[in-house]
């Protein structure tokens, strides 16, 4: 039998093949342009079908988290539109550090993924889609690095100041797929959450915030291998024209509250990060993000509040961080939101692990401890 194919050179491609064999392959990971984080990955193996696949992926030591392999499973899909899981071992002495994937196709085509790809075609999609709904008007708030656009999605009639955005960290594929299940909440003209938001608030969405890195394939920069969460400081036109055009709009507005969407790689649940370390920390903002965290937490069992990150001592946060920056600049209840690449270790799903259907499901239930929260 021929040795088995891959491809990457497709949206959000990412691998090396450094050689095959039969059904076997040894590969590595591209670091992301301009910088040295390794960690998302996307390819196509073809001549798949009726053979047991073993995909070798190398020198995972030096990849940015490789606490993030550790009981990790890589997604898979035949169709493209189902994400499963394939049973992955890591074996940290192999190879500098090697994910072995094992993988029986039933298809001539198998695609693997760090997690279920977000294309930029669907962004176009999901943003077409959004715009021609009742209420809803599109604004164009810049332009990347390599030409493409920061689109914002607005609707609403309140006076509360909602900003929701996510993806500045592309390989966070997570973050596009809560952002579809929100936009789905907040255009539907019945869904009762989405009702009450839009009468009480304005809600300015940002589904991607580095198409750039998207469609490049990368894990966490944009096309200058600049890191958008560590720009909100001082955004600059030549480094990070993403974060400019976005925090010049939240200033026209102004911000009442905000969730800015991640996926984490290492802690298997999904947990809020908010703005403790501010030097401009008031008593009532804390305890807004303490009662919206114990409201989210109450409604949905795929939130907890016990893995997490710890928390920055007093004065000691950094402001180049988008949570932080916003919670300072605008006395406001802003949050970091963290999805798992791997599950939600108190309620695993064998098949799917995390998986797009849960970061839409989390989504409705983040705008509906939202609707809760501001009647507080
Ligand atoms: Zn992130």
């Amino acid at each position: 039998m021929s040795d088995i194919q891959i491809d990457c050179a497709f949206d959000s491609g990412n691998i090396l093949v450094l050689s095959t064999e039969g059904a076997s392959a040894r590969l590595a990971l591209r670091k992301d342009h301009m910088s040295d984080f390794k960690q998302w990955f996307h390819f196509r193996v073809s001549g798949a079908a009726g053979r047991e696949l073993e995909l070798k992926i190398t020198d995972l030591n030096t990849s940015a988290y490789p606490g993030g392999w550790i009981d990790y499973d890589a997604c898979v899909s035949e169709d493209r539109a189902y994400w499963g899981r394939a049973r992955s071992t890591f074996d940290v002495n192999e190879d500098g550090g090697t994910l072995t994937i094992s993988y029986a196709s039933g298809s001539d085509i198998a695609y693997f993924a760090y997690f279920a790809p977000y294309s930029m075609e669907r962004h176009h999609d999901l943003i077409a889609e959004s715009a021609q709904c009742e209420g809803v008007s599109y604004r164009r708030l810049g332009t990347t690095l390599d030409g493409q656009p920061i689109d914002c999605l607005e609707m609403g009639e309140g006076k509360k100041e909602v900003w929701l955005y996510a993806r500045q960290h592309p390989g966070e594929t997570q973050a596009e797929w809560w952002m579809e299940g929100a936009l789905e909440c907040l255009t539907d003209p019945a869904d009762p959450v989405g009702r009450i938001l839009r009468r009480k608030c304005r809600l300015h969405i940002v589904p991607n915030c580095n198409p750039d890195g998207s469609r490049r394939g990368h894990l966490r920069t944009n096309a200058v291998g600049v890191n958008l969460n560590r720009e909100w400081d001082k955004p600059s036109a030549e480094k990070s024209p993403e974060v400019l055009c976005i925090r010049n709009a939240m200033d026209e507005s102004g911000v009442d509250f905000s969730i800015d969407v991640h996926g984490d790689e290492a802690i298997p649940a999904a947990f809020l990060a908010g703005f403790e370390g501010i030097s401009g920390l008031k008593d009532r903002q804390q305890a807004d993000y303490l009662r919206y965290q114990a409201i989210l937490d109450r409604r949905t069992p795929d939130f907890q509040t016990v893995l997490g990150y710890g928390i920055t001592a007093p004065g000691k946060a950094k402001l180049t961080m988008s949570t932080t920056q916003l919670a300072q600049r605008f006395g406001c209840c802003s949050m970091t939101l963290e999805m798992p690449f791997k599950d939600n270790c108190n309620l695993r799903d064998q098949a799917q692990g995390w998986s797009p259907e849960r970061c839409k499901l989390l989504a409705r239930d983040c705008l509906a401890a939202l609707a809760e929260w501001l009647e507080g």
